[in-house]
């Protein structure tokens, strides 16, 4: 078995990835990629290369030279970020996923893993415990890219036989890096404000109902999908996921409820629009069923989990 390729490993998801990885299989067998250095201690301990991804060349010797037979491409532009360059955005969206598709396709890659988001779905999909198969319409660049990109990947392993896996996740909240630009970065921003006694602005209305996750979730989920048997994966586009779901009072009351008391005051922005076109929870039965997913934190575990994380002298380490 060759080794665990992590492109886009300095940002949110990757650095996570990249410790869970270095814990599971041992940091040599991990080999990071990123346009950028990690901001991470712990890279140190693994290979480093620095590339473009949405070179062909370029991530084709990477590969091969770094012998990597299982990818996690996460490199994208998120859906906040995304709306002010849409060409851009897509064509970092799409470029890096297509290469490494064709990588697999050509078996230089064995497995690949790549994200989508709850941002496939846009205003005409039932709001509540949104189902896996239902409208796909989304109204952002980065939806749109993400339901094209659940297409290809459905079409390469149709097509090709390739072993691309992916995960539709819900808003990704951990406190080892500061979010990339999502629509649900006021709740990353919301614990650090509180863990340092700050007021924040919320870019959403107090009400917002979204979907969210744990990064200790996240990643889980996703080391747990790539090592399912081949034929326990029965979806190839993407998988509905579900951790908790809460609006920006109820986390602005459970952080009270935990003696941090955080004062919140609300300035919706175009973030808002984006929200309000997003599921309110996700109906995740097929992730259930298929391959074992239970989310271990609700809301007050998310509250626990993050402000130990916070708290850590080593937390932004
Ligand atoms: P991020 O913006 O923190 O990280 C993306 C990384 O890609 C960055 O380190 C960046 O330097 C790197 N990158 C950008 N352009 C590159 C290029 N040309 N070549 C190589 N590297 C490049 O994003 P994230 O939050 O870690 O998200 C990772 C994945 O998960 C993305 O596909 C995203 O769509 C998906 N996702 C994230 C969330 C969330 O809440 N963070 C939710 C749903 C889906």
């Amino acid at each position: 078995m060759g080794k665990h390729l992590i492109v886009g490993a300095a940002g949110q998801l990757g650095i996570e990835l990249m410790l869970a990885l270095q814990d599971k299989v041992g940091p040599e067998q991990v080999v990071l990629a990123d346009i950028r250095p990690i901001p991470h201690p712990s890279a140190a301990k693994s290979e480093f290369v620095q590339v473009d991804a949405t070179d062909a060349d370029a991530m084709k010797h990477v590969v091969e030279r770094h012998e990597a037979s299982t990818m996690y491409m996460l490199v994208a532009m998120l859906s906040a970020k995304g709306e002010a360059a849409p060409l851009d955005t897509w064509a970092l969206n799409m470029q890096p996923l297509l290469h490494a598709l064709e990588l697999a396709k050509g078996g230089l890659i064995q497995r690949l893993f790549w994200p989508s988001s709850i941002a496939v779905f846009g205003p005409d999909a039932p709001k509540r415990m949104t189902p896996q198969t239902t409208a796909l319409n989304p109204t952002t660049v980065y939806g749109v890219s993400k339901v094209a990109g659940e297409l290809w990947c459905n079409y390469y392993h149709e097509k090709y036989g390739v072993d691309v896996r992916s995960l539709r996740y819900p808003g990704l909240i951990g406190f080892r890096s500061q979010p990339g630009g999502g629509t649900t970065d006021y709740a990353v921003e919301a614990f650090h404000c509180a863990a340092q006694n700050q007021a924040l602005t919320c870019h959403l209305d107090a009400q917002e109902r979204l979907p969210m996750m744990s990064m200790e979730d996240a990643v889980r989920g996703t080391l747990e999908l790539m090592e399912a048997p081949s034929e326990a994966i029965k979806i190839r586009t993407s998988y509905n996921l579900h951790g908790c779901d809460f609006c920006p009072d109820e986390l602005a009351e459970a952080l009270d409820r935990k003696g941090l008391p955080l004062a919140m005051t609300y300035a919706p922005d175009h973030r808002q629009a984006i929200a309000g076109n997003w599921p309110d929870s996700i109906d995740d039965k097929e992730a259930r069923k298929d391959w074992g997913w239970r989310a271990n934190h609700d809301l007050e575990g998310l509250v626990d989990h993050m402000m130990n994380g916070i708290r850590q002298p080593t937390a932004g380490a």
